[in-house]
């Protein structure tokens, strides 16, 4: 095991539908496909911790989804 995938997922909905938008000299700044998050931080997660962290952060921010 010496270089696990990590998974990048929204800090918002934590969806793995996210995607590289822009890079620069403040960092790169991704978006989520999902819930239209826009930012530089996204989360890192292990394969392993994916369902446990998109569980979380679901039961947080409910699912309130603007349409
Ligand atoms: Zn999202």
């Amino acid at each position: 095991m010496k270089n696990p995938k990590m998974v990048r997922i929204c800090p918002t909905c934590g969806s793995t539908n996210i995607y590289w938008v822009a890079g620069g000299l403040i960092g790169a700044i991704y978006k989520c496909n999902d819930c239209g998050y826009e930012g530089t931080f996204v989360l890192e997660v292990k394969p392993s911790d994916l369902q446990r962290f998109q569980k979380e952060l679901n039961s947080e921010s409910g699912d309130n989804k603007q349409d």
